[in-house]
Protein backbone atom coordinates (compact mmCIF):
# COMPACT_ATOMS: atom_id res chain seq x y z
CA UNK A 1 0.00 0.00 0.00
CA UNK A 2 1.39 3.65 -1.02
CA UNK A 3 1.15 6.34 1.14
CA UNK A 4 -1.86 8.04 -0.15
CA UNK A 5 -3.95 4.76 0.22
CA UNK A 6 -2.61 4.78 3.70
CA UNK A 7 -3.77 8.27 4.59
CA UNK A 8 -7.55 7.16 2.58
CA UNK A 9 -7.54 4.13 5.07
CA UNK A 10 -6.69 6.86 8.40
CA UNK A 11 -9.13 9.07 6.94
CA UNK A 12 -12.26 7.22 6.29
CA UNK A 13 -11.69 5.47 10.10
CA UNK A 14 -11.65 9.24 11.18
CA UNK A 15 -14.88 9.83 9.66
CA UNK A 16 -16.06 6.69 11.08
CA UNK A 17 -15.35 7.68 14.80
CA UNK A 18 -16.44 11.41 14.18
CA UNK A 19 -19.74 10.10 12.73
CA UNK A 20 -20.50 7.63 15.93
CA UNK A 21 -19.56 10.56 17.86
CA UNK A 22 -19.03 9.90 21.93
CA UNK A 23 -21.92 7.79 23.35
CA UNK A 24 -24.60 9.79 25.12
CA UNK A 25 -24.26 10.10 28.77
CA UNK A 26 -26.09 7.71 31.00
CA UNK A 27 -28.29 9.63 33.39
CA UNK A 28 -30.02 7.86 36.90
CA UNK A 29 -32.32 5.25 36.50
CA UNK A 30 -35.55 6.22 38.31
CA UNK A 31 -37.52 3.88 40.73
CA UNK A 32 -40.22 2.13 39.86
CA UNK A 33 -43.57 3.53 41.12
CA UNK A 34 -44.56 1.11 43.57
CA UNK A 35 -40.76 1.33 44.87
CA UNK A 36 -40.91 -0.04 48.59
CA UNK A 37 -38.36 0.88 51.60
CA UNK A 38 -38.11 1.23 54.93
CA UNK A 39 -36.77 4.15 56.64
CA UNK A 40 -34.26 3.96 59.72
CA UNK A 41 -34.71 6.88 62.07
CA UNK A 42 -31.19 6.67 64.14
CA UNK A 43 -33.26 9.04 66.87
CA UNK A 44 -36.26 7.24 67.35
CA UNK A 45 -33.78 3.66 67.54
CA UNK A 46 -32.81 2.33 71.12
CA UNK A 47 -29.88 0.04 69.95
CA UNK A 48 -31.94 -2.88 71.20
CA UNK A 49 -30.97 -5.09 68.44
CA UNK A 50 -34.32 -7.15 67.98
CA UNK A 51 -33.77 -6.42 64.59
CA UNK A 52 -30.98 -7.55 64.34
CA UNK A 53 -31.84 -11.29 65.91
CA UNK A 54 -35.44 -11.14 64.10
CA UNK A 55 -33.16 -10.57 60.88
CA UNK A 56 -31.16 -13.86 61.96
CA UNK A 57 -34.45 -15.52 62.54
CA UNK A 58 -35.75 -14.77 59.25
CA UNK A 59 -32.85 -15.72 57.14
CA UNK A 60 -31.96 -18.56 59.44
CA UNK A 61 -28.80 -17.09 59.77
CA UNK A 62 -26.05 -18.58 62.86
CA UNK A 63 -25.31 -16.78 65.42
CA UNK A 64 -21.53 -15.05 65.45
CA UNK A 65 -19.59 -16.32 68.22
CA UNK A 66 -16.00 -16.63 69.72
CA UNK A 67 -15.07 -18.80 72.58
CA UNK A 68 -15.23 -16.60 75.52
CA UNK A 69 -19.00 -16.12 75.15
CA UNK A 70 -20.34 -18.91 72.92
CA UNK A 71 -24.30 -18.08 73.76
CA UNK A 72 -24.22 -15.00 72.55
CA UNK A 73 -24.33 -13.23 69.31
CA UNK A 74 -21.37 -10.81 69.23
CA UNK A 75 -21.49 -9.67 65.69
CA UNK A 76 -20.47 -5.95 64.89
CA UNK A 77 -20.11 -6.23 61.13
CA UNK A 78 -21.89 -7.11 58.24
CA UNK A 79 -20.78 -10.24 56.72
CA UNK A 80 -22.16 -13.54 55.13
CA UNK A 81 -23.90 -14.24 58.65
CA UNK A 82 -25.23 -10.80 59.13
CA UNK A 83 -27.14 -9.17 56.92
CA UNK A 84 -28.31 -6.33 59.41
CA UNK A 85 -26.21 -4.28 62.03
CA UNK A 86 -27.13 -1.76 64.77
CA UNK A 87 -23.40 0.49 65.40
CA UNK A 88 -23.23 2.73 67.99
CA UNK A 89 -21.87 6.56 67.47
CA UNK A 90 -20.16 8.47 70.76
CA UNK A 91 -18.73 11.91 71.21
CA UNK A 92 -16.65 12.55 74.24
CA UNK A 93 -18.21 11.95 77.90
CA UNK A 94 -21.34 9.96 75.09
CA UNK A 95 -24.20 11.82 77.89
CA UNK A 96 -26.73 13.18 75.26
CA UNK A 97 -28.73 10.92 72.80
CA UNK A 98 -28.27 12.34 69.23
CA UNK A 99 -25.97 15.07 69.77
CA UNK A 100 -23.05 15.00 67.69
CA UNK A 101 -21.15 16.53 71.05
CA UNK A 102 -20.52 14.69 73.94
CA UNK A 103 -23.25 12.33 72.71
CA UNK A 104 -24.70 8.95 70.85
CA UNK A 105 -26.58 7.70 68.60
CA UNK A 106 -27.20 4.29 66.64
CA UNK A 107 -27.19 3.64 62.90
CA UNK A 108 -28.43 0.31 61.77
CA UNK A 109 -26.79 -1.11 58.41
CA UNK A 110 -28.43 -3.31 56.02
CA UNK A 111 -28.78 -3.27 52.11
CA UNK A 112 -30.09 0.29 50.82
CA UNK A 113 -32.10 -0.92 47.87
CA UNK A 114 -29.90 1.42 45.23
CA UNK A 115 -32.40 2.99 43.09
CA UNK A 116 -29.91 2.71 40.59
CA UNK A 117 -27.42 -0.34 41.97
CA UNK A 118 -23.92 -0.53 41.09
CA UNK A 119 -24.40 -4.25 42.40
CA UNK A 120 -27.35 -4.71 39.54
CA UNK A 121 -25.15 -3.20 36.87
CA UNK A 122 -22.19 -4.94 37.65
CA UNK A 123 -22.87 -8.41 37.65
CA UNK A 124 -22.02 -10.22 34.49
CA UNK A 125 -24.64 -13.20 35.01
CA UNK A 126 -28.09 -10.88 35.88
CA UNK A 127 -27.53 -13.09 39.46
CA UNK A 128 -28.16 -9.42 41.32
CA UNK A 129 -31.48 -8.06 40.42
CA UNK A 130 -34.17 -5.36 40.60
CA UNK A 131 -37.23 -6.09 40.93
CA UNK A 132 -39.54 -4.25 37.92
CA UNK A 133 -42.09 -3.46 40.49
CA UNK A 134 -40.88 -3.51 44.03
CA UNK A 135 -37.14 -2.43 43.46
CA UNK A 136 -35.78 -4.77 45.71
CA UNK A 137 -32.45 -6.08 45.01
CA UNK A 138 -32.24 -9.36 45.16
CA UNK A 139 -29.23 -11.89 44.72
CA UNK A 140 -30.14 -15.10 43.02
CA UNK A 141 -27.83 -18.21 43.89
CA UNK A 142 -28.61 -20.33 41.31
CA UNK A 143 -27.17 -17.87 38.63
CA UNK A 144 -24.06 -16.16 40.67
CA UNK A 145 -20.81 -17.15 38.97
CA UNK A 146 -19.20 -15.98 42.06
CA UNK A 147 -17.02 -13.02 40.75
CA UNK A 148 -17.90 -11.22 43.64
CA UNK A 149 -17.90 -8.00 41.33
CA UNK A 150 -21.16 -6.88 43.29
CA UNK A 151 -18.68 -6.32 46.41
CA UNK A 152 -16.32 -3.97 44.76
CA UNK A 153 -19.40 -1.71 42.78
CA UNK A 154 -21.16 -1.26 46.29
CA UNK A 155 -21.02 2.17 47.60
CA UNK A 156 -22.22 0.70 50.80
CA UNK A 157 -19.64 -2.36 50.89
CA UNK A 158 -22.94 -4.47 51.70
CA UNK A 159 -22.52 -8.18 49.81
CA UNK A 160 -20.25 -10.07 51.76
CA UNK A 161 -18.88 -13.26 50.09
CA UNK A 162 -18.85 -16.76 51.74
CA UNK A 163 -14.99 -17.35 51.56
CA UNK A 164 -14.95 -20.08 54.63
CA UNK A 165 -16.76 -22.12 51.58
CA UNK A 166 -15.57 -23.60 48.67
CA UNK A 167 -18.95 -22.87 46.94
CA UNK A 168 -19.18 -19.54 48.50
CA UNK A 169 -22.20 -17.45 47.89
CA UNK A 170 -23.18 -13.63 47.95
CA UNK A 171 -25.62 -13.02 50.94
CA UNK A 172 -26.79 -9.65 51.83
CA UNK A 173 -30.68 -8.28 52.59
CA UNK A 174 -33.31 -8.95 50.64
CA UNK A 175 -35.59 -7.21 51.81
CA UNK A 176 -36.93 -10.15 53.26
CA UNK A 177 -38.38 -11.67 49.82
CA UNK A 178 -36.17 -14.13 48.45
CA UNK A 179 -37.35 -17.55 47.48
CA UNK A 180 -37.91 -19.24 50.59
CA UNK A 181 -39.20 -16.35 52.61
CA UNK A 182 -41.69 -14.22 50.77
CA UNK A 183 -42.28 -12.11 53.59
CA UNK A 184 -43.44 -8.89 51.22
CA UNK A 185 -44.96 -11.11 48.80
CA UNK A 186 -47.23 -12.50 51.66
CA UNK A 187 -48.41 -9.32 52.89
CA UNK A 188 -46.02 -9.67 55.68
CA UNK A 189 -43.47 -6.88 57.10
CA UNK A 190 -39.69 -7.17 56.50
CA UNK A 191 -38.84 -9.01 60.16
CA UNK A 192 -36.51 -5.98 61.45
CA UNK A 193 -39.40 -3.74 61.14
CA UNK A 194 -42.19 -6.16 62.33
CA UNK A 195 -40.20 -6.19 65.64
CA UNK A 196 -39.19 -3.13 66.15
CA UNK A 197 -40.70 -1.43 69.18
CA UNK A 198 -40.36 1.97 68.89
CA UNK A 199 -40.81 2.47 65.14
CA UNK A 200 -36.83 3.45 64.45
CA UNK A 201 -37.61 1.29 61.17
CA UNK A 202 -40.51 1.47 59.31
CA UNK A 203 -41.84 -0.27 55.93
CA UNK A 204 -43.74 1.41 52.79
CA UNK A 205 -43.75 2.76 49.51
CA UNK A 206 -40.67 4.86 49.23
CA UNK A 207 -42.67 8.01 47.74
CA UNK A 208 -44.57 7.38 51.14
CA UNK A 209 -41.21 6.89 53.48
CA UNK A 210 -39.74 9.86 51.83
CA UNK A 211 -42.61 12.49 52.42
CA UNK A 212 -42.58 11.06 56.52
CA UNK A 213 -38.98 11.22 56.41
CA UNK A 214 -39.23 15.01 55.09
CA UNK A 215 -42.70 15.42 57.70
CA UNK A 216 -39.76 14.56 60.46
CA UNK A 217 -36.79 16.33 59.77
CA UNK A 218 -39.08 19.25 59.82
CA UNK A 219 -40.43 18.78 63.38
CA UNK A 220 -40.06 21.35 65.98
CA UNK A 221 -37.33 20.02 68.32
CA UNK A 222 -38.82 18.84 71.80
CA UNK A 223 -42.65 19.00 70.15
CA UNK A 224 -44.76 16.43 70.86
CA UNK A 225 -45.44 14.12 67.75
CA UNK A 226 -46.82 10.55 66.35
CA UNK A 227 -44.18 8.36 65.02
CA UNK A 228 -46.14 5.55 63.75
CA UNK A 229 -45.09 1.18 63.95
CA UNK A 230 -44.45 -1.01 61.27
CA UNK A 231 -45.87 1.11 58.60
CA UNK A 232 -46.12 4.94 57.86
CA UNK A 233 -50.16 4.70 57.66
CA UNK A 234 -50.19 2.55 60.75
CA UNK A 235 -52.86 3.42 63.19
CA UNK A 236 -50.38 2.47 66.42
CA UNK A 237 -47.70 4.43 67.24
CA UNK A 238 -46.55 6.37 70.20
CA UNK A 239 -46.33 10.44 71.15
CA UNK A 240 -43.22 11.96 71.78
CA UNK A 241 -40.97 14.96 71.44
CA UNK A 242 -38.60 15.00 68.15
CA UNK A 243 -35.43 15.28 68.03
CA UNK A 244 -33.29 17.73 66.83
CA UNK A 245 -33.15 16.48 63.15
CA UNK A 246 -30.44 17.07 60.73
CA UNK A 247 -32.34 18.86 57.91
CA UNK A 248 -31.45 16.08 55.06
CA UNK A 249 -33.23 12.77 54.41
CA UNK A 250 -30.18 10.23 53.35
CA UNK A 251 -31.00 8.26 50.38
CA UNK A 252 -33.17 11.04 48.47
CA UNK A 253 -30.55 11.80 46.28
CA UNK A 254 -27.19 10.02 47.59
CA UNK A 255 -25.56 7.66 44.49
CA UNK A 256 -29.12 8.28 42.80
CA UNK A 257 -31.10 7.95 45.71
CA UNK A 258 -31.94 4.42 48.07
CA UNK A 259 -34.91 2.70 48.99
CA UNK A 260 -33.76 2.30 52.54
CA UNK A 261 -33.79 5.78 53.65
CA UNK A 262 -32.15 7.40 57.10
CA UNK A 263 -32.69 10.31 59.00
CA UNK A 264 -30.50 11.45 62.37
CA UNK A 265 -29.66 14.08 64.84
CA UNK A 266 -26.26 13.66 63.98
CA UNK A 267 -24.72 14.09 60.47
CA UNK A 268 -24.66 10.93 58.49
CA UNK A 269 -21.15 10.83 57.72
CA UNK A 270 -20.59 10.58 61.14
CA UNK A 271 -22.52 7.43 61.69
CA UNK A 272 -20.83 5.62 58.91
CA UNK A 273 -22.82 6.86 55.85
CA UNK A 274 -21.09 7.96 52.63
CA UNK A 275 -20.57 10.93 51.11
CA UNK A 276 -21.96 10.47 47.61
CA UNK A 277 -22.85 12.36 44.67
CA UNK A 278 -26.14 12.14 43.22
CA UNK A 279 -24.96 10.66 39.92
CA UNK A 280 -25.22 6.50 40.40
CA UNK A 281 -22.17 4.90 40.15
CA UNK A 282 -23.94 3.18 37.63
CA UNK A 283 -24.47 5.71 35.37
CA UNK A 284 -21.14 7.00 35.42
CA UNK A 285 -19.40 3.38 35.09
CA UNK A 286 -21.80 2.49 31.77
CA UNK A 287 -21.37 6.18 30.34
CA UNK A 288 -17.52 5.74 30.32
CA UNK A 289 -18.20 1.93 29.00
CA UNK A 290 -19.96 2.76 26.49
CA UNK A 291 -17.63 5.50 25.41
CA UNK A 292 -15.17 3.55 25.56
CA UNK A 293 -16.99 0.82 22.97
CA UNK A 294 -18.71 3.82 20.78
CA UNK A 295 -14.96 4.80 20.11
CA UNK A 296 -13.18 1.20 19.36
CA UNK A 297 -15.40 2.18 15.40
CA UNK A 298 -12.46 3.97 15.10
CA UNK A 299 -9.72 1.37 15.55
CA UNK A 300 -11.87 -1.01 13.67
CA UNK A 301 -12.87 0.70 10.94
CA UNK A 302 -9.12 1.85 10.42
CA UNK A 303 -8.09 -2.01 10.88
CA UNK A 304 -10.66 -3.09 8.24
CA UNK A 305 -9.45 -0.72 5.52
CA UNK A 306 -5.93 -1.72 6.18
CA UNK A 307 -6.62 -5.44 5.98
CA UNK A 308 -9.08 -4.60 2.67
CA UNK A 309 -6.09 -2.71 1.03
CA UNK A 310 -3.47 -4.96 2.24
CA UNK A 311 -5.60 -7.86 0.60
CA UNK A 312 -6.05 -6.14 -2.52
CA UNK A 313 -2.20 -5.29 -2.77
CA UNK A 314 -1.34 -9.14 -2.19
CA UNK A 315 -3.70 -9.73 -5.06
CA UNK A 316 -2.29 -6.70 -7.16
CA UNK A 317 1.07 -8.78 -6.90
CA UNK A 318 -0.06 -12.06 -7.52
CA UNK A 319 -1.47 -10.64 -10.70
CA UNK A 320 1.78 -9.38 -11.38
CA UNK A 321 3.99 -12.21 -10.95
CA UNK A 322 1.23 -14.53 -13.22
CA UNK A 323 1.71 -12.10 -15.91
CA UNK A 324 5.71 -12.31 -15.75
CA UNK A 325 5.36 -15.81 -15.76
CA UNK A 326 3.37 -16.30 -18.67
CA UNK A 327 5.36 -13.68 -20.80
S1 LIG B 1 -20.63 -12.45 42.66
FE1 LIG B 1 -22.53 -13.25 41.78
S2 LIG B 1 -24.04 -11.63 42.16
FE2 LIG B 1 -22.02 -10.69 42.46
S3 LIG B 1 -21.50 -9.79 40.46
FE3 LIG B 1 -20.60 -11.87 40.48
S4 LIG B 1 -22.17 -13.20 39.56
FE4 LIG B 1 -23.19 -11.26 40.11
S1 LIG C 1 -26.48 -1.01 48.82
FE1 LIG C 1 -24.96 -2.15 47.62
S2 LIG C 1 -25.77 -4.23 47.54
FE2 LIG C 1 -27.46 -2.90 48.15
S3 LIG C 1 -28.47 -2.35 46.22
FE3 LIG C 1 -26.98 -0.73 46.65
S4 LIG C 1 -25.18 -1.41 45.50
FE4 LIG C 1 -26.48 -3.21 45.69
S1 LIG D 1 -35.37 -6.47 55.61
FE1 LIG D 1 -35.10 -8.60 56.33
S2 LIG D 1 -33.07 -9.20 55.55
FE2 LIG D 1 -33.18 -6.95 55.44
S3 LIG D 1 -32.31 -6.21 57.37
FE3 LIG D 1 -34.52 -6.39 57.70
S4 LIG D 1 -34.83 -8.46 58.55
FE4 LIG D 1 -32.76 -8.41 57.65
Amino acid sequence: MNRRDFLKVAGSGALIASSSGTAEARGNLEPPPEAVGMLYDSTLCIGCKACVVKCKDVNDMPAVTDEHNPQWDQATELSADTLNIIKAYTDGSAETKNAETDGFAFIKRNCMHCVDAGCVSVCPVQAMKKDPKTGIVSHDPDVCIGCRYCVAACPYNIPKYEYDDAFGQIQKCQLCNQKGVERIDNGQLPGCVEVCPTGANIFGTRDELLAEAKRRVAMKPGEENTFPLGTVGSPHGHVAPAADYQPHVFGEHEGGGTQVMVVSGVPHTELGLPDLPDRSYAAVSETVQHSIYSNMLAPAGLLAGLLYFARRNTQEEGQDKDKEEQS
